[in-house]
């Protein structure tokens, strides 16, 4: 067995497993497993430092997942967009597809925690048939942005397969991974992962971190594997309240990134998915918290801010105002508040 499937056995899934000290009564989140399960696997464990860090607060449960006031729950349509079972039609050119309902971590703000790790979210083998049939059908794709539960939970010859099929499709140009693996259980990428991804270019590798304290030297190995076999890296982090919403936070964990050669994606507003409210922010503060790094750091390490609209109707990009007034000229403000000009006549000011 290899050390990633070690640790992966190893995980705890019963709230009666947990440590003492990361909970006073830890057998009374038991209903709250019931429901949304649970799973930390070693490596993401001893990133925990004390009850209620941001590492603390993303793996154990808490009850207050069960008592959210206003949820959808699925609050991205997904299930309304998905001509076939586990693949979701949402944009024209590029379709989801979920390959495995596994995960090396449930998330406690999981946007599809209502089936991740759960039998409401079974993949079948025949699944898989009938999303290749669907896209030779429908030459308009153009990408396809494998997810789920996280593909890379996934045996190396099954992936090899299923990339192998959806490049078999000739209108499928682009190939994209989501995965939380590089974060929560880095030792997954292993050299043969990695050779094997990059023979089925142009394919790239979404990841997500979500706080600098998960940039460990792990992570930056398994990182630098994936970048080495040419595939470029990208992250979609969550906006998360307790976890990472302050800008001094986020400046060192988008900063951090780029130096493990992660290009930070999309920083997301959190849905409305039930079991998650305790982790949203109002829309308000992840927009002042962008203003804070926009032309303050590196444009490199700056993602942008966006809402996935409820009901599956697209992704909304939330950017400051930085326009005074579009009249004759264009009058605006700068990063440092300044206010300037260009003029749109052309003529010198
Ligand atoms: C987010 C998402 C995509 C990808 O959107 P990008 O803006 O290209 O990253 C594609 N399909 C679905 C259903 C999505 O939710
Ligand atoms: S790794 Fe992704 S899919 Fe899995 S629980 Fe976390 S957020 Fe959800």
């Amino acid at each position: 067995m290899e050390q990633w499937q070690q640790l992966l056995r190893d995980s705890l899934t019963e709230p009666a497993q947990l440590p003492a000290h990361l909970c006073g009564d830890c057998t009374s989140l038991q209903t709250v497993t019931a429901t949304f399960p649970l799973r930390i696997n070693p490596y993401y464990l001893q990133l925990i430092e004390q009850p209620g860090d941001p590492i603390w607060r993303q793996a154990v449960p808490d009850l207050r997942e069960l008592s959210d006031p206003v949820c959808i729950s699925d609050p991205l349509g997904e299930e309304d967009l998905s001509p076939v079972p586990n693949l979701v039609h949402k944009y024209p050119d590029r379709v989801l597809l979920l390959v495995t309902n596994q995960c090396a971590m449930y998330c406690r703000f999981c946007t599809r925690k209502r089936k991740v790790g759960t039998s409401k979210m079974a993949i079948a083998p025949a699944d898989l048939d009938e999303a290749i049939r669907y896209l030779r059908q429908t030459p308009l794709v153009r990408e396809v942005l494998i997810s789920g539960g996280d593909p890379l939970l996934l045996s190396d010859e099954r992936l090899d397969k299923l990339l192998s099929r959806l490049r078999s499709i000739p209108t499928i140009e682009v190939i994209r991974i989501g995965t939380r693996v590089p974060c929560t259980l880095p030792q997954r990428v292993t050299p043969r992962l990695a050779a094997l991804l990059g023979k089925h270019h142009p394919l790239y590798i979404n990841t997500h971190f979500n706080h600098p304290r998960e940039l460990t030297p792990e992570a930056a190995r398994a990182c630098g594997l994936l970048a080495n076999n040419g595939i470029p890296l990208g992250c979609q982090t969550v906006l998360l309240k307790g976890v990472n919403d302050d800008a001094a936070t986020l400046r060192q964990l988008f900063l951090g990134l780029l130096k493990i050669r992660v290009r930070p994606y999309y920083l997301f507003q959190g849905d409305l998915t039930c079991g998650t409210n305790h982790f949203r922010t109002p829309t308000s503060q992840g927009i002042a918290i962008m203003r804070q790094l926009i032309g303050h750091i590196s444009g490199m390490a700056v993602p942008t801010f966006a809402l996935d609209s409820p009901g599956g109707k697209g992704k909304i990009p939330l950017t400051p105002n930085y326009i005074l007034d579009q009249g004759t000229d264009l009058s605006f403000r700068n990063y440092l508040g300044e206010t300037c000009i260009y003029p749109e006549s052309g003529d010198p000011i």
